[in-house]
């Protein structure tokens, strides 16, 4: 069997600017994949249509290329994709793993409000698990009245068919997947049919993605990923979580701090090598 050639990808959303953190995660991606004579691809993650726009997918394209980034193939958008979410939604509810939510995030909210211990997990409290156990005949009836409704993982189920599963972080080592610390995380929400979770893996396996390097902020998602691997059965790749750039108040980078856009230091006349540099790069 001959290895499968290193590829790596950097995968911003359109949503907003881009800061100097998505500047190391991209050199950081790009690098990962040269070191090893590999493939860097770009992914425009533009499924959230509320927040995205193609103005700013443009942008971002601009800066990436005058920041020095080179991807070896068009860059892939998510907007593309949704035929591939809808297989992969409808092969997982035919598995009997997912189940309508018709919760309003204040029906949630009464619930844990009222509930005498609620767990919490990365995202904040977990879904008590109201929709889960509705029977097929409430179901049908509030489908049939179009109340709104996303698709959650049953993860406990999930669990029990995928059986125990590992994966290889190259900054932590083997790691044990976790999924439930998430609880029964939603994989189409609402408004826009898919989510985070459900479009970065199947889009990790279309791109042959060997090498996921990304922020240490999305380190505990990837127990949901590997989960949604193992599900589909998608190649597994190896993972980089790389440590996330801070201001000099110690505050992570986020799209608000519009000072530190790459796209405001390049009309203020900064050179790509000095924004590198600003960003913590050594070229
Ligand atoms: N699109 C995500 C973000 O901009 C990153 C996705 C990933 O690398 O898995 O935060």
């Amino acid at each position: 069997m001959t290895a499968r050639t290193e590829t790596t990808r950097f995968a911003p959303s359109p949503s907003g600017h881009l800061h100097l953190g998505h500047a190391f995660s991209g050199l950081f991606s790009e690098r990962a994949a040269r070191q090893a004579g590999g493939r860097f691809l770009l992914r425009v993650e533009d499924i959230d249509s509320t927040r995205c726009r193609p103005t700013f997918t443009q942008e971002m394209i601009e800066d990436l290329e005058w920041l020095g980034l080179r991807w070896d193939a068009p860059p892939l958008a998510q907007s593309t994709r949704g035929e591939a979410y809808r297989q992969a939604l409808h092969r997982l509810t035919d598995m009997g793993l997912l189940y309508p939510c018709f919760c309003t995030r204040a029906d949630i909210r009464a619930e844990i409000v009222g509930a005498a211990a609620a767990p919490h997990g990365p995202d904040g409290p977990l879904y008590p698990g109201l929709c889960r156990e509705l029977s097929s005949r409430e179901r049908a009836k509030r489908r049939k009245a179009g109340v709104p409704y996303a698709l959650r993982l049953d993860v406990r189920k999930a669990q029990r068919l995928a059986g125990p599963l590992t994966w290889q972080d190259r900054g932590k080592g083997e790691m044990t997947a976790q999924p439930e610390i998430f609880g029964d995380v939603v994989l189409a929400r609402k408004d826009i049919g898919t989510s985070y979770h459900l479009a970065v893996t199947l889009d990790d396996a279309f791109q042959e993605i060997t090498l996921v390097t990304r922020g240490e902020d999305l380190f505990q998602a990837t127990h949901v990923h590997r989960l949604l691997q193992a599900l589909l059965e998608l190649p597994v790749p190896q993972w980089h979580h790389h440590g996330l750039i801070e201001d000099e108040q110690g505050q992570r980078l986020a799209k608000r701090h519009g000072a530190l856009a790459l796209r405001q230091l390049r009309l203020q006349g900064k050179s790509a090598q000095a924004v590198r540099a600003m960003a913590g790069w050594e070229d």
